[in-house]
């Protein structure tokens, strides 16, 4: 049955930390047999990281199912995350009415796991990448700050003789590379902001310490300056130490989905080196899964060493959370990059990859605001360039585009990618390991002799071990069988627990034999209960033949 006081999830500005939570808050009253909201910890500045656990709970509890991760905003900016996961939880409470996926499968959406940075640009367009350390400011250097009191963080524009940028002559709203041939004036652009004990130089370092939560994952991390934005050593930032602990606190997760805005991609690992360091088995079997999310998207299938413009190398992003995913957790791990407002002017992201000079670069923001400018609804993504008497570096001027806006695609777009992407998520989680006990049978052998046999099998999709990687990581647990006789029933066979290994998918199952003395008068001869590690727990009881 649809809850009828389901909340309505607009898509028609972003959502600050209070209207995050107080959906999240009336999503779970809405239907609290199917939702519960908890907290996985809490942010560096004291705002809780707030969690969604969504499954049936009358067929048990989610720590007892398969499990599904998504989170969503690990970077400050990329705000459409936090929409694309709340649009999930949401749906799948409405789709229960029509499906069993939330009888057998548990699901944890962490909607904001930056609920910090997230704050920090949707109240003021500011640029933060995770986090930025403010905690000790530095002499010339530039922290953000709303100067002209519209509550926004624009771009500061100076004029100088030095410098680099000069007026679009074809869209004078923008900035271009200035050129031996351009006329002045020259402009210099700074965010905007006050430099902090500035000795009136030109080298200005423009804000504290960056962190990139990214970047901060335990598989193959590397300190600065080996990997910008890597953090002090792995997990050092509390966030990311709470979802890892969470991870694997919850070894019942089996495939995890990140939400990112970049130019729009169906990201998979590996996030460092080639395909040929993964088995090749995973590779062929995570890029099945990963074409899935670009059918249901139309958003290309990158591995993340290519996620890059045509004109540069692979990358390597050492401490990332895809390898981290794959090496560390076995699991088939994806990010949907949702896109930008310049593939909501219909600029595919190869275009976007395969521009290689400032001025094909300036023909797209063109082209984009070319769009923008016959878009009947729309944001206000741009602020006209207005003086300003800055305190310290004089007249200057305050406008330009901003960053909030320009880093996803248009929130009525948006709604038709986040349904997208969880037809996507229906179809990764619904190949979840299923592990079941068949055919169970109780045969009187003579006396007070009994043999029982169960068959225990995985009818899901995936196996129990999720990828070939997670067959050798002890973090993936194997399915256990615990065997209890009855009341006044003894076990006589040699061995009542088992553990089974891993079980392949669909066809994996174990025929398993025990035989009892039922001496007493219990009704029921045994328990069998069984932990499926990914595949879910299970449980029998057998009660003694009517006609022995
Ligand atoms: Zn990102």
């Amino acid at each position: 049955m649809v809850p009828e006081n389901i909340p309505e999830l607009p898509f028609e500005h972003f959502l600050c930390f209070e209207e995050v939570a107080a959906f999240a808050a009336e999503l779970a009253r809405s239907c609290p047999e199917l939702v519960t909201l908890s907290t996985i910890g809490e942010s560096r500045e004291g705002r809780p990281l707030q969690l969604l656990t969504i499954t049936d709970s009358t067929t048990g509890p989610a720590t007892e199912k398969p499990a599904y991760l998504i989170h969503g905003n690990i970077h400050a900016a990329e705000l459409s995350g936090t929409h694309a996961a709340l649009f999930t939880a949401r749906q799948l409470v409405i789709d229960h009415a029509n499906s069993d996926l939330l009888t057998d499968i548990a699901f944890y959406i962490i909607p904001r796991i930056n609920p910090d940075g997230a704050e920090f640009v949707v109240t003021t367009s500011g640029t933060v990448r995770s986090r930025t350390d403010r905690t000790q400011e530095r002499p010339n250097t530039l922290y953000q700050q709303d100067l002209n009191g519209d509550g926004l963080i624009l771009t500061m524009r100076i004029q100088h003789p030095d410098g680099p940028l000069a007026l679009d002559p074809d869209d004078p709203r923008l900035l271009v590379r200035r050129r031996k041939d351009t006329p002045p004036p020259y402009y210099r652009t700074l965010p905007e902001g006050l430099i902090h004990d500035w000795d009136g130089g030109e080298a200005i370092t423009i804000e504290g310490r960056g962190f990139d939560w990214n970047r901060n994952w335990s598989y193959d991390w590397r300190p600065e300056p080996e990997q910008h934005g890597a953090g002090d050593y792995p997990f050092s930032e509390p966030e990311m130490r709470a979802l890892a602990e969470f991870i694997h606190s919850h070894p019942k997760i089996f495939g995890i989905l990140g939400y990112h805005n970049g130019p729009n991609g169906t990201l998979r690992p590996p996030s460092t080196g080639a395909d040929t360091d993964l088995d090749q088995g995973d590779v062929l079997r995570m890029q099945e899964l990963a074409e899935i999310g670009e059918k249901h998207t139309g958003f290309p299938v990158i591995p993340v060493v290519k996620y890059h413009r045509a004109t540069s190398r692979d990358i390597n992003l050492r401490g990332h959370f895809h390898n981290f995913g794959y090496h560390h957790l076995g699991l088939f791990v994806f990010e949907f990059e949702l896109g930008t407002l310049v593939n909501s002017a219909g600029i595919k992201t190869e275009e976007i990859f395969a521009v290689s000079s400032d001025q094909e670069y300036e023909a797209l923001m063109r082209r984009v605001l070319a769009w923008w400018d016959e878009q009947t609804e729309r944001d206000q993504i741009f602020r006209a360039w207005t003086p300003f008497e800055h305190p310290q570096l004089g007249l200057i001027e305050l406008g330009g585009l901003l960053g909030r806006h320009m880093a996803g695609p248009t929130l009525k777009e948006l709604r038709t990618i986040a349904a997208n992407t969880y037809r996507f998520t229906l179809d990764h989680a619904g190949d979840h390991p299923k592990v079941v006990v068949e055919d169970v049978c109780a045969e009187h052998v003579d006396g007070t002799v009994y043999r029982i046999r169960a068959r225990v099998a995985n009818r899901g999709q995936f196996p129990t071990h999720i990828t070939n990687k997670g067959r050798s990581l002890r973090r993936l647990q194997t399915v256990q069988v615990a065997f209890y006789p009855g009341s006044g029933v003894r076990l006589v066979s040699a061995e009542g627990h088992r553990n089974l290994g891993h079980l392949p998918g669909l066809t994996g199952s174990r025929v398993l034999e025990w035989f009892i003395a039922a001496e007493g008068a219990g009704e029921d001869l045994c328990t069998v209960h069984v932990d499926g590690g990914t595949g879910g727990n299970t449980a029998v009881t057998i009660p003694r033949p009517s006609c022995p």
